[in-house]
């Protein structure tokens, strides 16, 4: 993949400069004619160039970008070997960028035992557990793990999970990605006990009386996680690569892995040595302290900045394909009761709309985060930064700041993620300060997750900038796009439904429709501003003449049809570097529809609800 990813842009680039041996290194791909190796006509082709045109026809030769026009401009294109599709009127458009998304953690977790759609109760879990634990022969003392709990208002002890099981340690991950409840044996080989201390950033459950309850928030799951040994390296590699193609699948040609230690940079050096790489990847590099769970974003020593500078550096393995250069850091945790550890410029309020004492807290003190960036902004690292409360995204755009008072603009186009609240006054320092909004589109609706443990917390006041995309679009923002998958679903045309429906299935009532965007700002997120955001906007995220050829084909034209069916798009074909990587099998279009998957929880919300406020 390397090789040919290296001929194809030299052959493309001395093309350009007019050279003779042009023709020899085109000859090297096997199209010496001067005719396109693929053309795709008769379709709407939606480049995402600077003036967003429509064509109707693109061409290229290798993984090269030849043409972009109407039918006659690409017919001198066509050769004998050129392999010509009839587009039939459908819409083309560049391959998609997920700009936020856990490959590797999710295609693990994906083989894991699954709690999705279980019940939050110990005894609608314990039958699933147990299905999930006689499927294993090799029991004894070896960790279980059962993920995506749908956490929000579950609370359990060890003792409650002593009844799913008492004798192999138990772990049961929560779907917001920050809270784990272990049973009795799993708690006593964390080898925590009463008199450890939470960590920076983390939190041990206690009880009133300070005994260890089995919850570990945060970065206190670290503490669990460490205990409970991975797969190994190839088991790894080969459930990410089955996930790959599935992303592949629905139009993803490039995407950013938001968290990568070691042990993702493995996984990725290895399915890219292995030809099992079917997708432009960059790397957000996470280095945690080896002496102490502490957050990097706590250590600003030159020491520390010159680690995570190496370890980038080792990352940037190929130009086209895998590259590292941005830094991934927590300025808070999640906004969710019970949890709260997002850090709010004002107090969560009680279930009566009464304020409490509790604000959240940063992950580090603003001062040395402040330097922190600006170290890492002079050493050209991007940094992508976890912030979800007001007072977080505050000081993230702070320490923008600062880096920016001290090394001017270095193009480094940093990164907040999440953004689950922004206050108002916030709104202009994006396009300012020149930072990327990274938001999860699919988050910015009316679900459990958005009502029950946020909305009372907040307040009205609060509650109507939750996802304030629209906002931040308004405020000449960049908007970019990412799943944060397995959080949510990486499928970009769900996030594009709710972006610019603000809502789920038909019927259900948006979640602050000012807060919508257009559709064609929906695309760019996952393609231009995307690709910017990777720093591949020269090769990447639009459809124009000597880019690579990612590109995907729909099965309908999203730019015109009901947005509330947006979710049920289908990819026909995905095109990355030239080469058709995915196409449908026949009659797929009719499966699946995405947009039921989304309202479907709307019938179940009255009674859902009662129970949520019962049992708080
Ligand atoms: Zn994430």
């Amino acid at each position: 993949m390397r090789s040919r990813g290296l001929i194809a842009m030299r052959a493309a680039w001395i093309c350009l400069a007019g050279f003779v041996s042009c023709l020899w290194l085109l000859s090297a791909q096997g199209a010496d004619d001067g005719k396109a190796d693929v053309v795709l006509r008769n379709g709407k082709v939606y480049t995402a160039d600077p003036a967003r045109s429509i064509r109707q026809a693109i061409a290229f030769t290798g993984n090269t970008i030849v043409a972009v026009g109407d039918n006659d401009d690409v017919a001198p294109l066509i050769g004998p070997t050129t392999k010509v599709v009839d587009l039939g009127g459908k819409l083309v458009l560049p391959g998609l960028i997920d700009t936020h998304t856990h490959p590797i953690v999710g295609a693990v977790n994906g083989a894991k035992c699954s709690l999705t759609g279980v019940k939050a109760t110990i005894e609608a879990l314990t039958p699933v557990v147990r299905a999930c634990l006689d499927k294993e022969q090799d029991a004894d003392d070896q960790w279980f793990e059962a993920v995506q709990l749908d956490n929000y208002g579950f609370s359990a002890t060890a003792k409650d999970v002593d009844k799913i099981e008492a004798t192999r340690p138990l772990a049961l991950w929560g779907n917001d990605g920050h809270t784990v409840w272990v049973n009795s044996r799993g708690l006593q080989l964390t080898g925590v006990t009463a008199e450890t201390p939470d960590p920076p950033g983390g939190k041990i459950g206690r009880d009133t009386s300070g005994a260890l309850t089995g919850t570990f928030a945060d970065s206190a799951t670290l503490i669990v996680d460490k205990k409970i040994p991975p797969p190994s390296l190839e088991d790894r590699a080969r459930l990410t690569a089955a996930e790959l193609k599935k992303m592949s699948a629905v139009g993803i040609t490039s995407l950013m892995d938001a968290y990568v230690t070691q042990a993702e940079q493995d996984v990725w050096r290895r399915l890219y040595d292995t030809g099992r790489l079917p997708m432009r990847v960059r790397m957000a590099i996470y280095l945690p302290d080896p002496n102490a769970l502490l957050r990097p974003a706590s250590n600003d020593s030159d020491e520390a900045v010159a680690r995570l500078v190496k370890v980038s550096k080792d990352g940037d393995v190929d130009p086209d394909f895998l590259r590292a250069g941005v830094i991934k850091v927590f300025a808070d945790g999640v906004i969710e009761y019970p949890a709260q550890t997002a850090a709010l410029l004002s107090p969560y309020l009680d279930a009566k709309g009464e304020p409490t004492k509790k604000s959240g807290t940063l992950y580090f003190d603003p001062e040395r985060f402040a330097r922190l960036v600006q170290k890492l902004d002079a050493a050209g690292l991007t940094v992508h930064i976890h912030a979800i409360g007001d007072q977080a995204v505050r000081a993230s755009l702070d320490a923008f700041a600062t880096a920016r008072a001290a090394n001017g603009d270095t193009d480094n186009r940093h990164q907040i993620a999440h953004l689950q609240l922004v206050d108002p006054a916030d709104f202009p320092r994006f396009k300012e300060l020149g930072v990327l909004a990274d938001f999860q589109l699919e988050w910015g609706r009316r679900e459990p997750a958005t009502e029950g443990p946020i909305e009372p917390y907040l307040g009205p006041e609060r509650y109507r900038y939750l996802y304030p995309t629209g906002s931040l679009y308004r405020a000449g923002a960049t908007i970019i796009g990412g799943s944060d998958w397995d959080i949510s679903t990486y499928n970009p045309f769900v996030a594009f439904q709710v972006g610019v429906t603000r809502g789920g299935g038909k019927g259900q009532p948006p979640l602050n429709i000012h807060e919508r965007i257009p559709l064609t700002t929906a695309i760019d997120a996952y393609t231009i501003n995307a690709a910017y955001a990777m720093k591949q906007d020269a090769i990447t995220g639009s459809l124009e003449v000597g880019k690579r050829a990612d590109l995907i084909v729909l099965d309908r034209d999203i730019l015109s049809v009901d947005p509330a069916t947006i979710a049920d798009t289908k990819v026909l074909a995905t095109y990355f570097d030239g080469r058709l990587i995915y196409s449908a099998p026949a009659g797929d279009a009719e499966q699946h529809p995405e947009s039921e998957k989304l309202g479907k929880w709307w019938d179940e919300r009255e009674g859902r609800m009662r129970e949520w406020l019962h049992r708080n």
